[in-house]
């Protein structure tokens, strides 16, 4: 894959498909594969959002609905996972493996509306080395990315942490004109948001915006649903509860649908509050919930509500 990259591109209109094959890039070991759905038109006026993750399936598990929130009212979205997955599996490993996660992530894309990158850097080993440092600059800068959203550096998998270290390392970088000077710098450091997450130590998740995504949960479950690799198959072996998945396709969906509702925490519900009032905030099914990363743009509650024009009492 050296020197290779390969973008499948898609219009406005969804049958429209053009595809491109690029030699020559600029990145060496970088594989990257770009699909874009067809659910709104594109409005280059909002917003643009990348959610970066370790694997092809973290950025659809923790924000999954916020994406198809923004994609439905016109925002550009990219997911961008820094590893191609090629360790998550019991039987499958390699290559083999990294192609089909990428078909998976490819499909996961078209189900959302957004487009999707995957690196080409091995799972379970990535690192928080420059190399990759300058290569998460370089997909915000050329995103020309408003928000961007990752993991925090606590997290029990060590590529989801260093994702979150990466991320954070990029966070003001992308502004700099001295740091990777041939891809354009930044005119502004963008916002920067942790995806939620359970764990305490050193200090626990602390949510500053909550959205409510039970109107594109089913979409979000689609979009789980064709990383099969994942959700049927290896993260249930790796969770010793692969007997509890059914064969039957349209039972898979009912089962991951009940198996990946999030219970909303006190601290996300109070957030719901402040952001959509009381009433509705009671009837919310499902949210995803971020905390405002320091390093990046701290936004006023002004903007956030620009930012986020999803965030409305009704
Ligand atoms: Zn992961």
């Amino acid at each position: 894959m050296n020197g290779l990259s390969i973008e499948w591109l898609t219009t406005s209109a969804p049958q429209t498909i053009c595809m491109k094959t690029r030699f020559a890039c600029l990145w060496s070991l970088v594989l990257c594969l770009s699909v874009t759905g067809s659910f709104a038109q594109i409005d280059t006026a909002k917003p643009r959002v990348i959610m970066i993750g370790a694997h092809p399936d973290d950025c659809d598990i923790n924000a999954g609905g916020t994406a198809a929130l923004f994609a439905s009212m016109g925002y550009a979205v990219k997911f961008l996972s820094l590893t191609n997955g090629d360790a998550g599996h019991q039987n499958e490993k390699g290559p083999k493996l990294a192609a089909r996660r990428l078909a998976e992530a490819q499909e996961a894309a078209k189900r959302l509306g957004i487009t999707y990158d995957v690196l080409n850097n091995h799972d379970g080993e990535l690192l928080p080395s420059l190399e990759v440092r300058l290569q998460v600059i370089r997909k915000i800068r050329e995103w020309q990315a408003d928000i961007v959203f990752s993991s925090r550096p606590n997290d029990y998998h060590p590529d989801h942490r260093y994702a979150g270290i990466l991320v954070q390392d990029a966070a003001y970088m992308v502004a700099v004109p001295n740091i990777d000077p041939e891809t354009p710098a930044l005119k502004k450091n963008p916002v920067f948001l942790y995806f939620q997450d359970r764990f305490q130590h050193p200090n626990p998740f602390q949510p500053d915006i909550a959205i409510d995504i039970s109107s594109v949960f089913d979409q979000k479950i689609n979009a789980l649903d064709a990383h099969e690799s994942q959700v049927y198959e290896w993260l249930p072996w790796i969770g010793h509860y692969l007997d509890q998945v059914p064969k039957n396709k349209s039972d898979r969906k009912i089962w991951l649908s009940q198996s990946r509702s999030i219970v909303i925490t006190p601290e996300v519900k109070s957030m719901l509050v402040k952001w959509y009032g009381r009433e509705r905030a009671e009837v919310v099914k499902h949210a995803e919930a971020f905390q405002i990363c320091e390093y990046g743009a701290q936004p006023s509650n002004d903007e956030v509500r620009k930012l986020f024009p999803m965030l409305k009492s009704n």
